[in-house]
């Protein structure tokens, strides 16, 4: 036997979120203290977050790559013909905050594979995924594993949809689902070593705004149930089909060597390091009080520390991750030669750029980066910058 709901009901006059009331379920309290974040600002992502706001989401995080151009208009609820240009996560800030001013947002312009610190996804409640490539997807989907938070997809194409929620360690993950061609046409746009991200980025899926509009509904309902505590079911798809109207879930099964299933164990927060202010020597001396005086640092990606250009003799220090440069990133500025790289995945402290802050060896706010000292790790998050970075206005 369960207790009798206690339903508070009030002012329609005076409270905008009167009729959830109601609901004998809906906690205001639990929506308005909510960190939802949500990836991918096109068709879906506006559609999702003018859902988000107008059940009064507490704090949205919008993340997104792109700008506006009058093609997304079709689509897109919450830009306007004078957005032409802008940032996208400007734009939905402006028009969500218009939509609902109690609503907190965070907006965070950059890539979602290489330039969000996972510890972002730690500090939020629900990860909504409003993306069109299998790339983006597979990022959340490692790092949403990594750390053990569940995340809501969402896709289109023409009047069919998908919504599936992907909850490390129940049922399957994202990446159980991918098949031989899919890794194949991910691995096609990753064979250049200094990836073209121009092209990866540029993925175009017909839709139209009315699935975009029912598959973000279904994405946000899940959101909300995951937030409320509510069943969900994970590792399934809900199929809709536009054309026939049918609507129906189907399960995957869990691959048992997906590469995705790696849990990040165990995590340490490090309150007091921030990436602004911390150099890479004070947090590989945080690590060797924790694993010991051989502990070394390592990264997932490679460091381009430095170019050197075998034709001029020209170096340049670079302190970028490989994986954020472009193509022509490696043409010397001076005589035009292709320049060596002097690339680095791991720190010792013999390194001669000990004293640099972390930000300015690329990486970022609230990354988790790895220790280890012989087979022993530990998992360091640059927690001191929540105060910073993670701010909701
Ligand atoms: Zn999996
Ligand atoms: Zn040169």
């Amino acid at each position: 036997m369960s207790e009798p709901e206690t339903i508070v009901i009030t002012d329609p006059d005076a409270d905008r979120y009167h009729t959830f009331s109601y609901i004998s379920w809906w906690q205001q309290e639990v929506v308005r203290n909510a960190r939802v974040l949500v990836v991918g600002a096109g068709a879906l992502g506006n559609e999702v977050l003018k859902n988000l706001a107008l059940m009064g989401i507490g704090n949205l995080m919008i993340a997104d790559f792109d700008t506006i151009e009058d093609s997304n208009l079709s689509r897109s609820v919450l830009f306007r013909a004078k957005d032409n240009g802008r940032r996208k996560v400007d734009a939905a800030a402006e028009a969500v905050k218009e939509l609902n001013p109690d609503v907190n947002v965070l907006t965070w312009h950059g890539d979602i594979n290489f330039e969000l610190g996972m510890g972002v996804f730690r500090h939020v409640d629900v990860i909504i995924g409003c993306l069109d490539n299998r790339e983006a997807r597979l990022s959340i989907n490692r790092m949403s594993w990594a750390i053990g938070k569940p995340w809501v997809d969402g896709a289109i194409e023409e009047l069919m949809g998908i919504v599936r929620v992907f909850w490390p360690g129940e049922g399957a993950c994202y990446e159980c689902t991918l098949t031989d061609m899919d890794y194949q046409l991910i691995g096609l746009r990753y064979s250049c070593p200094l990836l073209a991200r121009q092209n990866l980025l540029k993925g175009k899926v017909p839709t139209t705004p009315t699935s975009a509009s029912i598959v973000a509904a279904f994405q946000t309902q899940e959101a909300l149930k995951l937030l409320h505590g509510l069943e969900v079911q994970p590792g399934k798809a809900m199929i809709i089909n536009g054309l026939t109207n049918d609507i129906y879930t189907t399960e995957y099964p869990v691959k048992k060597d997906c590469l995705s299933h790696n849990r990040l164990e165990p995590i340490e927060e490090l309150a007091g390091v921030e990436t602004a202010v911390t150099t890479i020597g004070e947090l590989l001396a945080e690590a060797r009080q924790r694993l010991g005086p051989g502990t070394v640092l390592e990264f997932n990606g490679e460091l381009v520390v430095s170019m050197r250009c075998p034709d001029c003799g020209q170096e340049e220090f670079i302190f970028k991750s490989m994986a954020r440069l472009y193509e022509n990133a490696a043409d010397c500025p001076n005589c035009g030669g292709h320049r060596d790289m002097n690339l680095t995945h791991r720190i010792s402290g013999t390194e001669t750029f000990l004293d640099r802050p972390l930000a300015q060896i690329d990486i970022p706010p609230l990354s988790i980066i790895r220790a280890r000292n012989g087979s022993e790790r530990i998992y360091l998050e640059l927690t001191g910058d929540v105060e910073t970075f993670l701010t909701f206005s």
